[in-house]
């Protein structure tokens, strides 16, 4: 019988969600949802220097904001050390791994000797027990590392879900360090925290982990994960590297080149469902399908059609789908997260239903929450129409009319048809077209000269809002 899929995202926290990790999480989370398994979130915080709270905060909130929900976790890494420190004693108990007293200025000296014969530097193997050797007695005061004996010789393969066959070389891999060591003040024989590649190993056995798709910038990892997963007797996962993503200018996606993380994107106004199709779609394909739910990735999501060459990120085509999502997304939904921008900017928009009212008339036209803001601020603060839009629009020829118009309205039932009915009563007594009264009206009301039908926009003010921006013409 085959084991349930169990599928991981194992961020370290020493940043925000990066948007390669979080298309990770989206392949791992999809992948296990789709063969009815397991997805496991586990916070990878052994770099205890670098690893903070607020981004462990940060990892789950982008999450938690994404959708993607886990089935166990967040577990974390520096909640198990005794589990590593157990695995590390079996396997020095086993003759797979060794202490290394090495200091590192005899690690130094090593490599410079190896590069002056013109070789690649790597660990000699000297504190690895063999047959026949004979080791120097541990040194006073040094703590050890917990090395793990790699086959000297032999090929590591694997079938990469997304990379097809690898195989590196055992020559090319050193005896990689396992702990690191022990504080300087803790009692001779104390065990150090894990390095990654031994305490990933050990928590994807312990977690029954199947497939670990993560970042191509692992393969090198791989072999050393390989080679100690057989040497605990544990079951091989499944590999699969998705490719990095680079910039819309070629390079690697990185902070100098704009927003790489979850976060940010989420206060730049686009929403999860769009963020996800997107990410999606970057490094996976189905068929020529651009738009699709959460509900069709997992149906579709098997693990084939992964890209093998990287993808790049195209801020335009994100906003194409976020303005496709927008369209779709629930007005109500839209005025919340509306309220919430422009209370980011101090504004206080407190009426959810007029919120939502203007959003059904905004949102077509709009490709972020942020730009359905910027529109929607009219509703709330005075505008401020461009000098150069008062000159072409609310002309001498007009002004009349916007006066008799600002009467009508004062009496007009306050509603489109009201409005609409005010309107087109004043250009019929001053023999304007709409086109000419429009703008003005728009410049003067809203501080733009397009938007919806003006009758419906300006149904959305209170009236006396609108006399008030009609009062200086
Ligand atoms: N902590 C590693 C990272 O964030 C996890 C890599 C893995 O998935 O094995 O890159």
């Amino acid at each position: 019988m085959k084991p349930t899929v169990r599928t991981r995202i194992a961020p370290s926290p020493t940043g925000f969600l990066h948007l390669g990790t979080a298309r990770t999480a989206l392949y791992s989370w999809a992948y296990a949802r789709h063969h009815g398994g397991q997805f496991v979130l586990r916070i990878e915080d052994t770099d205890v220097a670098r690893s903070t709270q607020d981004s462990v905060q940060q990892i789950l909130d982008s999450m938690d904001w994404l959708g993607l929900q886990y089935d166990e976790g967040p577990v974390y890494q520096m909640q198990r050390l005794d589990r590593y420190h157990a695995v590390a004693e079996a396997m020095i108990a086993a003759g797979t791994a060794y202490r290394c007293y090495c200091t590192p200025e005899e690690l130094d000296a090593m490599r410079e000797a190896q590069r002056a014969r013109g070789e690649k530097t790597h660990y000699d193997r000297r504190w690895r027990p063999m047959p026949g050797k004979r080791l120097p007695p541990p040194p006073e005061g040094v703590q050890p590392v917990v090395r793990f004996c790699n086959p000297e010789d032999g090929i590591v393969n694997w079938d990469d879900l997304v990379k097809g066959a690898i195989s590196i070389s055992n020559h090319e891999i050193d005896d990689l360090i396992i702990l690191r060591p022990a504080a300087a003040d803790a009692p001779a024989g104390s065990l150090g925290v894990p390095t990654y590649n031994f305490a990933v190993v050990v928590d994807d056995w312990d977690m029954g982990i199947t497939h670990v798709f993560r970042g191509d910038e692992h393969i090198n990892n791989t072999p050393w994960q390989i080679n100690i997963f057989r040497a605990l007797g544990a079951p091989l996962p499944q590999f699969g590297h998705c490719p990095i993503i680079l910039g819309d200018d070629g390079q690697k996606l990185s902070k100098r080149r704009g927003a790489v993380s979850v976060t940010a994107y989420e206060e730049a106004g686009y929403l999860p469902e769009a963020m996800l199709n997107y990410l999606a779609r970057l490094g996976w394909s189905h068929g020529d399908d651009e738009l699709f739910t959460r509900e069709q990735m997992v149906q579709w999501f098997d693990g084939s059609h992964l890209a093998r060459s990287p993808a790049q990120w195209d801020p335009a085509k994100l906003a194409w789908v976020n303005a496709h999502y927008i369209k779709q997304a629930d007005d109500a939904r839209l005025a919340r997260l509306v309220q919430a921008q422009l209370a980011s900017r101090g504004v206080l928009a407190d009426d959810l239903v007029q919120l939502a009212q203007a959003t059904a008339l905004f949102k077509d036209r709009c490709s972020t929450v942020v730009e359905l803001a910027d529109w929607l601020a009219m509703f709330f603060v005075p505008v401020a129409p461009a000098e150069a839009d008062l000159q072409a629009h609310v002309t001498d020829l007009v002004r009349p009319a916007l006066h008799s118009l600002r009467d009508a309205l004062a009496g007009a039932p306050w509603d489109k048809a009201g409005i609409a009915a005010a309107i087109k009563q004043t250009l019929a007594a001053h023999g304007l077209k709409m086109p000419q009264l429009a703008p003005a009206l728009r410049v003067l009301v809203c501080g733009r000269a397009q938007t919806p039908s003006v009758d419906a926009v300006l149904s959305l003010f209170s009236r006396d809002a609108v006399l008030q921006r009609l009062q200086h013409v």
